[in-house]
């Protein structure tokens, strides 16, 4: 059974908007992950918390779940519930902290205290995508990006904030059926910092900040998967006053290499040889991730047999070893013949050489799996 919005946030069914802005706010610095580092239920609570406000700050969904409860929003297009990321959380916040430095958001919200209670404010973490070649994965590559962040504008000067003489908390006491109650809260002039604006210059925003584009060199280390995220500290937006930027969070995709399939750290590699090569022998020149090399086919060669190339895979991400490279062996058969060849194929039919004779093969079947995986 899911818990009522309303108790949730601790108001009742009759709250106005801005009460349900004001409960929500109040949970959302009790629990705030940030304050509260490791602690799984606040975690929980604080997600809880966001889905309520999430629903009842919009009139429409509001209305709805009024009248349905919980089951307004089962099913498709409904808001599931549950479902809220931290990201989504967050992105809230510019509406919620709107105080001297709200408004225009790129916060994440509050990262821990500074001396007095007073908040340092958080900028926000940046997210860019890097395409990489397998090349580059493998060998490791340093990445200049240009990235737009927002910075502290030079000369942008602070003052305390009177409302919370610089302390960032205020303290209210409000009578309520259980009694007096004292509760305190983040100064919603100065958003908690204890610190608004006393000058900036004009081509700064509200909060003092102006919109900057950087060139970023990022280390990207050999071995990274698609989709991992590597952050830079302190390379996201930065916070005004004396508050902390947030991250450049890379997320890593890999291109598609025209002839080389990666599986974890392994590669393979499909090579294709002719009917006369497999009889005879040969040698191919192939693709690896630090450029062609020449291998050798032994005479005799059977389709699907795997070459294992050691440690011409992918180096670990973790700095073990390197995974290897398998060349798969496909005889191509011709799919048209002269008369002349049909004639010679027919020939050789009945030939004991061309009868397939698996049984001789040097090692069984599962031998052959044993070895590749070894
Ligand atoms: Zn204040």
């Amino acid at each position: 059974m899911k818990e009522d919005y309303y108790e949730i946030l601790g108001i009742s069914k009759d709250a106005s908007s801005a009460e349900i802005k004001k409960a929500y706010r109040k949970k959302a610095i009790e629990f705030h992950p940030d304050k509260n580092p490791g602690d799984a239920k606040a975690e929980e609570m604080f997600k809880k918390a966001a889905e309520a406000y999430e629903v009842l700050s919009d009139p429409n969904k509001k209305a709805r779940y009024d009248q349905y409860g919980h089951q307004a929003f089962d099913g498709a297009g409904g808001f599931s519930g549950g479902g809220m990321n931290m990201e989504d959380i967050f992105s809230q916040f510019g509406d919620i902290f709107g105080g001297a430095f709200g408004g225009g958001g790129g916060f994440s919200g509050f990262s821990g205290f500074g001396g007095g209670g007073q908040r340092r404010m958080k900028g926000s973490n940046l997210r860019i995508r890097v395409s990489l070649t397998l090349e580059e994965i493998a060998n490791g590559v340093e990445k200049k990006i240009k990235v737009k962040r927002k910075k502290q504008a030079q000369g942008t000067t602070y003052k305390t904030c009177t409302t919370c003489n610089g302390s960032g908390q205020v303290t209210r006491i409000t009578n309520t059926i259980l009694g007096r109650m004292q509760t305190s809260s983040a100064c919603n002039v100065c958003g908690g910092s204890g610190q608004i604006i006393d000058s900036k210059p004009p081509n700064a925003d509200a909060n003092g900040m102006l919109m900057t584009e950087e060139t970023i060199s990022v280390k990207i280390p050999a071995g990274v998967v698609d989709g991992m995220q590597l952050k830079v500290s302190g390379k996201g937006n930065e916070a005004p006053g004396n508050g902390i930027a947030g991250d450049l969070l890379v997320a890593i995709e890999e291109k598609v290499h025209p002839t080389l399939q990666r599986e974890g750290d392994n590669l393979h590699y499909d090579l294709y040889i002719s009917f006369s090569e497999a009889a005879l022998g040969t040698s191919k020149e192939i693709d690896t991730v630090t450029g062609k090399v020449r291998i050798k086919i032994d005479e005799g060669v059977q389709s699907g047999k795997i070459l294992r190339l050691r440690n011409k895979g992918i180096p670990s991400i973790n700095g073990y070893g390197s995974g290897d490279l398998l060349v798969h062996v496909n005889v191509w058969t011709p799919k048209s013949l002269s008369k002349e060849q049909k004639e010679f194929f027919e020939k050789m039919a009945n030939d004991p050489n061309f009868i397939p004779k698996p049984e001789t093969d040097d090692k069984s079947f599962f031998e052959k799996v044993k070895d590749m995986f070894s």
